[in-house]
C-alpha cells in the first residue's frame, strides 16, 4: 500500500539548500527597493547558480524544455519560494512567465507548430524574454464567457480589437498572450482563442498600469504591475496562434491547474513567514505580567494559524499529487478547494501575526502590513473564492439524488433495522 508523507532524501538536501539560499541570498534585496533593470542585473548570478544546480524552470516536464518535477517536488519547491517575492523570479518560475511557458508548450503539442519553442518558449524558459497574460476584461472577469475582444483573418494575419486589464506585466512584457474570440458563432468556450501579440506591435496601447491595495502609489513599467491595455486594430501572424484555434478555454485551464498549487504553496511559505514573525514576538514582549506567549489568547492564534497552515499544506500537497496521478481535469475539486482555503489561511496568519506585533506589525519597519495588502488579492486572482465554491458545490452535489425522505430518516431506518436483524431481536425477545 502506497501512502508516504516523506520527501525523498535526495531531493530534501535540494530543498534545504533553496531554504539557506532564498533566505541569505534573495531576501536581503527585498528591503533594497531596487528598479526593475538594477534586479535584473543583480539576480543574474543567483540564477546562474540555481540554474548550475538544475532548479531552473522547473515546471514544465522535460520533453517540453523544463526540470521535468513533477507537482509534488513543484509544490514543496514553491512552498520555500512563496518567502520572498524576488525568489520565483530567481529560481524562472514566476508568474505569468512560468504559467505562459506552459501554455505555449502545451500549444506546440496540440498544434505542432515547432516555430514557437525556438521564437517564444526557449527565450521565456531563458528570461531572455518576459510575458503578459491578458485575459480579463473591465466587464469581463469572473466570467469570461463575456469576453469581448475579438480576432478575426485577415489574409495571413489575425486582427485583434479589445480592452484588457489587470495584465500582469504587461508593461514590461515583451509579448502577450491575448485571450479574444476568433468565433461568435459558438459558445464562447468553443469561439475564445489565444493569440501571442507582441507587445511594440502597432496598435497595443498600454493605457496605464492600474494602483492597487499592494502597491497603491500610481508607477509605469514596474515588474508586478498590472497593465490596463487597449487592442486597437492590432495585426499578427495568423501563426501566432497557441495551439488550435477555439480552444483558448481548454488551454486556460490546462495553464490554471499547475499555477493555482503553486499559488496555494506560496501562500504557505508566505504564511510560515508570518507565522515565525509572530511567534518569535511572542515569545518577545512581555506585557500585563508575562510575555505574550503566556497568554492563551496568542496561543489560541498560534495553535489555529498551526493547524491551519497544516490543513492548506496538506490539502495542497493532494492536490499536487492527484494532478501527477490523473490530470488537472480529474483534480478540479481538489484544485479549487485550494484555491479559497489557502487564500484564507494565508490571510488569516498575517493578520494575526499584525495583531500580535500591535502598532509594530502595522508600521512599515515590518513586512508584515505589505505581506497583508498583498495576500488580499489571492482571494480575488485566478478567479474569486465564490467562483472555485462553486466548482466545488457543483462536482460534489452530481453525486446526490433529491429524496423526498430523507436517508437518515431515523422512523424508516428503524423499520428498515427490524427487518434485517429480525431472528437476532427475537433471540433476545425469546430471552427477557
Ligand atoms: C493582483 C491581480 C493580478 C491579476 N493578474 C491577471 C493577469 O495577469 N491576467 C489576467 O487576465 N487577469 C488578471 N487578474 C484579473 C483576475 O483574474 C480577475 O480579477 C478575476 O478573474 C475576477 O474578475 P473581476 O475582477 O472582473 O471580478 P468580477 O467578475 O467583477 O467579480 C466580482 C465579484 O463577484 C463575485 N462573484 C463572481 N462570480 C460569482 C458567482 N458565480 N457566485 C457568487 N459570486 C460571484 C465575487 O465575489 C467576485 O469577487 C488579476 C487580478 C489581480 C487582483
Amino acid at each position: 500500500m502506497a501512502w508516504d508523507f516523506e520527501t525523498e532524501e535526495e531531493f530534501k538536501s535540494e530543498l534545504e539548500w533553496m531554504k539557506t539560499f532564498v533566505k541569505e541570498e534573495v531576501e536581503p534585496l527585498e528591503v533594497l527597493h531596487l528598479g526593475y533593470e538594477d534586479v535584473l542585473k543583480v539576480i543574474k548570478p543567483l540564477q546562474e547558480e540555481v540554474k548550475s544546480r538544475g532548479l531552473y524552470a522547473a515546471h514544465l516536464p522535460k520533453e517540453l524544455g523544463g526540470g521535468g518535477f513533477g507537482q509534488i517536488r513543484l509544490a514543496l519547491m514553491h512552498e520555500i519560494l512563496g518567502r520572498c517575492g524576488y525568489a520565483p523570479v530567481v529560481f524562472g518560475n514566476n508568474a505569468p512567465d512560468s504559467g505562459n511557458a506552459e501554455l505555449i508548450a502545451v500549444g506546440i503539442e496540440e498544434s505542432h507548430n515547432e516555430s514557437h519553442r525556438e521564437k517564444w518558449l526557449n527565450p521565456l524558459l531563458d528570461s531572455r524574454l518576459r510575458s503578459g497574460f491578458s485575459m480579463t476584461e473591465p466587464g469581463a472577469g469572473a466570467d469570461p464567457k463575456l469576453i469581448s475582444t475579438t480576432a478575426y483573418r485577415d489574409g495571413d494575419e489575425w486582427v485583434i480589437n479589445g480592452h484588457k486589464w489587470f495584465t500582469t506585466n504587461g508593461s514590461i512584457a515583451d509579448f502577450l498572450i491575448v485571450m479574444a474570440v476568433t468565433n461568435k458563432d459558438v459558445h464562447p468556450y468553443l469561439g475564445c482563442s489565444m493569440i501571442i501579440v507582441p507587445s511594440n506591435a502597432k496598435g497595443v496601447n498600454i493605457v496605464r498600469d492600474v494602483a492597487t491595495m499592494a502597491e497603491p502609489f500610481e508607477s509605469f513599467g514596474h515588474f508586478g504591475n498590472h497593465a490596463e491595455i487597449v487592442y486597437e486594430d492590432v495585426r499578427v501572424p495568423l501563426d501566432n496562434l497557441v495551439g488550435l484555434e477555439g480552444n483558448g478555454f481548454v488551454l486556460a485551464q490546462k495553464r490554471l491547474g499547475p499555477g493555482r498549487i503553486h499559488h496555494a504553496m506560496r501562500w504557505i511559505g508566505q504564511s510560515e513567514r508570518a507565522f515565525e514573525m509572530m511567534c518569535e514576538r511572542a515569545v518577545s514582549r512581555h506585557l500585563h505580567g508575562s510575555t505574550l506567549a503566556e497568554k492563551q489568547m496568542i496561543q489560541s492564534f498560534i495553535a489555529d494559524s498551526m493547524a491551519e497552515m497544516a490543513a492548506a499544506r496538506l490539502m495542497t500537497l493532494n492536490a499536487a499529487w492527484k494532478m501527477d496521478k490523473v490530470g488537472p481535469s480529474k483534480a478540479r475539486v481538489e484544485i479549487a478547494m485550494i484555491k479559497y482555503f489557502g487564500a484564507k489561511v494565508l490571510y488569516n496568519v498575517v493578520d494575526r501575526a499584525i495583531q500580535v506585533h500591535g502598532a509594530l506589525g502595522y508600521s512599515c519597519d515590518m513586512p508584515l502590513e505589505f505581506m497583508y495588502r498583498t495576500a488580499r488579492a489571492a482571494r480575488i486572482y485566478d478567479g474569486p473564492d465564490e467562483v472555485h465554491k462553486v466548482t466545488v458545490a457543483r462536482q460534489v452535489l452530481k453525486e446526490y439524488e433529491p429524496k423526498e425522505v430523507p436517508s437518515e430518516y431515523i422512523p424508516d431506518r428503524k423499520l428498515k433495522a427490524q427487518e434485517k436483524f429480525a431472528e437476532f431481536l427475537s433471540t433476545i425477545a425469546d430471552n427477557s
